[in-house]
């Protein structure tokens, strides 16, 4: 299915919440192929595997998830990639629409960003032919996830700094290393692991990325919990032997394919997407607590509003500026920092539109919605750490947008 063929079997039809700035810019085919999406999340189904999963208690989490095995089925959870490889040969657009729906719909898009935008691509960008094959599929079909290793605990934003090792060993390498704050490793068969394989006088050489099998021996995870009760992992990896199969690209050369990925996967789309979903709850309580009619709340409301949707526009902009090949690293720096500043406010606001008892955790019977905001609000902290610290955006801007350091 392509979307110009849902647009000539539903041409004109169109869908007022649809109209956004950033829709403007959407062909036809493209709108179509969104409410083809749209009709997904809408069924039955569908909506019910996804209320399943949000009645997870605190601290549970799912390994692997049935919408997203539906999504596979239908070429839908990688729409870009080529059919071989379980996609359906659309643009980063499509894949885009996907990704927005699903959050907008309260489906997690974590294990969508490791293992589709993060290392699919990675695959599909710089794996032998034997990697993708072998990998490709099984993501896209939703059977597997793959997690990225990048962070270790004295170096994040400064990742050139890692200590993760791999040695020669013959005609093979020797992997030892501690990584933290990488998700769902306990369900992943794979991930993407990046190590020191060369010591020179930059440090920025002498990277190579790794395809870890996650089961070996010398392979041991533990939880680490955030305050938002979301599971980060601790890897230690202890003289784990791999060969030339498993490593990704060039031998000593992964700082570069690493900053192109992070590009690509630094949209602000899916950010985007949960404070809409947020904003949203939170004007459905003001109107129901009446606060919408008090001023104070409403001006509130409307700045977010138009923030929220001045970030959706800019995300949307770094999506067709790949389409174009013209990713651009001071602009999704920009909007990744844009829309990230409002997540904590988008919480802050709901806290006060509800009262007190927005305070009530999942933990108590009595809380509002679950306790869903209570949630959100230790989780919202992360959004400016993700995919890169809000810091570092600026410290990107500052030196390749405005070069101040030149
Ligand atoms: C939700 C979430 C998911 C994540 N998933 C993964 C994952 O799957 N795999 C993985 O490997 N990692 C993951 N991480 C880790 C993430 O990549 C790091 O948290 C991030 O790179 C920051 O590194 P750090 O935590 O070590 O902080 P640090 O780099 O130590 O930064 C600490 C503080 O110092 C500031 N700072 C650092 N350098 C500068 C500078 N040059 N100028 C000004 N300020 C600076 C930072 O902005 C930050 O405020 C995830 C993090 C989060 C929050």
């Amino acid at each position: 299915m392509s979307g110009t063929e849902l647009n000539e079997k539903d041409p004109g039809r169109v869908d007022p919440s649809e109209k956004d700035l950033a829709d403007t810019w959407f062909t036809d085919g493209q709108r179509a192929f969104r409410r083809a999406v749209r009709d997904f999340f809408a069924a039955d189904e569908v909506r019910k595997a996804i209320d399943a999963l949000q009645d997870h208690a605190p601290r549970e989490e799912s390994g692997l998830i049935d919408v997203y095995r539906m999504l596979g089925e239908r070429g839908w959870l990688a729409p870009a990639w080529p059919k071989e490889y379980g996609g359906q040969g659309l643009s980063p657009v499509e894949a885009g629409i996907v990704l927005e729906e699903m959050v907008l719909h309260g489906l997690p898009e974590d294990q969508r960003v490791l293992s589709i935008d993060t290392v699919g691509q990675f695959l599909l960008e710089v794996g032998t032919p034997e990697q993708r094959a072998r990998h490709l599929p099984r993501l896209a079909a939703g059977e597997e996830i793959a997690t990225v290793l990048f962070t270790e605990p004295h170096c994040g934003s400064d990742l050139a700094a890692l200590r993760t090792r791999a040695v020669r060993d013959g005609d093979g390498w020797r992997l030892s290393g501690r990584k933290i704050f990488n998700q769902k490793s306990q369900f992943a068969e794979w991930a993407l692991c990046a190590a020191r394989t060369d010591d020179g006088p930059v440090k920025y050489h002498g990277i190579t990325l790794f395809l870890l099998p996650l089961r070996s021996p010398g392979v041991v995870i533990s939880p680490v919990w955030s305050m938002g009760d979301e599971r980060f992992n601790e890897i230690v990896i202890e003289d784990v032997r791999l060969t030339a199969e498993h490593i990704v690209g060039q031998v000593h050369e992964g700082w570069q394919p690493i900053n192109d990925m992070l590009l690509l996967e630094r949209t602000g789309m899916d950010f985007q997407a949960k404070l809409r979903r947020w904003l949203d709850a939170v004007v459905e309580d003001a109107r129901r607590t009446g606060r919408i009619t008090e001023p104070a709340y409403a001006q509130r409301l409307v700045e977010l509003d138009a923030n929220l949707r001045a970030g959706r526009a800019l995300a949307w902009s770094m999506v067709l500026a790949q389409v174009a090949g013209e990713p651009d690293p001071v602009a999704s720096a920009a909007a990744k920092w844009f829309i990230t500043q409002y997540s904590d406010e988008v919480v802050r606001l709901g806290s006060e539109v509800i009262g007190l008892d927005g305070l009530l955790s999942t933990w108590d019977g009595e809380a509002p919605d679950l306790g869903r905001l209570e949630a959100v609000y230790r989780q919202s902290p992360a959004h400016t750490l993700a995919s890169g610290t809000s810091e570092v955006m600026l410290q990107i801007i500052a030196a390749s947008g405005l070069h101040l350091f030149s």
